[in-house]
């Protein structure tokens, strides 16, 4: 299972997206449970990963350090916005399994959205990472907003070479910045999906497998014939947030609804809190449902945008699949023909907290 650990509701960033800090009354800046408390709500369970969140998780860094110590049978992850990397010593980093950087693409657009500056110490950090050849997956997590042009920020991350995946989220359903979003899809985030994926097929060919998370997932789930998790993120049935007051919750951007709320950390075990949300209509329906999942617990909730926004998102989701759909049958036979490895498609070995749709 899957343990989103808030570390702290603090930012050190206040990035466009979210405003940065939490309210300490909402998500108090300090963990007010112990480490032992929380070995004990996940005692029994065979196989954690454990992944660092905040706020910046890394203000919190004593903690992390404790839990890493103390609960060192699980796989480690962190989210973090990397500008306090050296907060935490290199024995530290070598124990994790994945490290996401947050970084939406190019210079201009990373520090419009995110803050002066914090492109170069997200680009820093990352190589600075590679320097100490840490074991871990380093994904950039990218969030794609109206300023965003995805193939050419994708683009770009993959021409920096020191990430080894990226990954994408789409700033919408809670987001009210878009002056024209439709405009958006049609112009630009749509021939970018297109030429993104015409650009993974080349270099398939060669037997070069992009490491772009949304295609994987889905071309896994095509040549495998599998199907996504519902959601993908697993929120709510195979993962949870821990918030540091100690509320388990469903989703971590989920910290006031009260759907999201499934138990706390003192007075229940992980067994409890787990398989209490679901997706329901209109996803389980949806043709698309076995690629996609049902996309977002939280947007499904929610639906700040009401049923036709949620529906335009779902377009853009289905436009990828569909695309997707073109080159599958391709990419299974350089598969078949030893030009793919097989391995390098199962992406991703384990709920590492990419959530998959973008
Ligand atoms: S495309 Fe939309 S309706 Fe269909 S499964 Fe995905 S989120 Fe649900
Ligand atoms: S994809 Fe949605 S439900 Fe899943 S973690 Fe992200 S916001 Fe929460």
């Amino acid at each position: 299972m899957l343990y989103i650990i808030f570390t702290t509701g603090q930012c050190n960033l206040s990035c466009k997206y979210c405003g940065g800090s939490f309210p300490s009354d909402v998500v108090p800046w300090k963990v007010e449970y112990s480490v032992n408390d929380l070995r004990k709500f996940i005692e029994g369970d065979n196989s954690p990963v454990i992944a660092f969140y905040g706020g910046e998780p890394l203000l919190n860094s004593s903690f992390i350090q404790s839990v890493m110590d103390e609960i060192d049978f699980a796989k480690f992850v962190i989210q973090t916005n990397g500008l306090l990397v050296k907060h935490l010593p290199v024995r530290y980093w070598e124990m994790f399994d994945t490290i996401l950087l947050s970084i939406d693409g190019r210079r201009e657009v990373t520090n419009y959205y995110r803050g002066y500056n914090v492109y170069e110490r997200v680009v820093e950090a990352a190589r600075w990472l590679k320097s100490i050849n840490v074991k871990a997956d380093i994904i950039a997590r990218m969030t794609i907003s109206e300023r965003s042009d995805i193939h050419a920020d994708v683009f770009h991350l993959l021409s920096l070479g020191v990430f080894d995946h990226i990954h994408w989220q789409l700033d919408v359903i809670w987001s009210d910045r878009w002056r024209d979003f439709d405009s958006w899809c049609t112009n630009s985030y749509k021939p970018g999906i297109k030429a993104l994926i015409d650009l993974w097929a080349r270099n398939a060919i060669n037997g070069k497998v992009l490491g772009f998370v949304p295609f994987l997932a889905v071309l896994r789930a095509l040549i495998f014939d599998e199907k996504l998790d519902s959601p993908p993120c697993g929120a709510g049935f195979s993962s949870v947030a821990i918030v540091t007051n100690g509320s388990v919750i469903a989703c971590p951007i989920a910290v006031d609804a009260k759907w999201a709320y499934l138990g706390n950390i003192f007075e229940n075990c992980w067994k409890d809190v787990f398989g209490g949300r679901f997706i329901g209509e209109p996803c389980v329906s949806c043709s698309y449902f076995d690629l996609c999942g049902g996309r977002c617990l939280y947007a499904y909730y929610e639906r700040f945008w009401g049923d036709d926004g949620f529906k335009k998102v779902c377009s853009l989701t289905c436009f990828m699949i569909d695309e997707l759909k073109k080159i599958s049958g391709k990419i299974l036979k350089l598969m078949m023909n030893g030009v793919i490895d097989p391995n390098s498609l199962r992406y991703p070995p384990f709920n590492n907290t990419t959530e998959l749709i973008p």
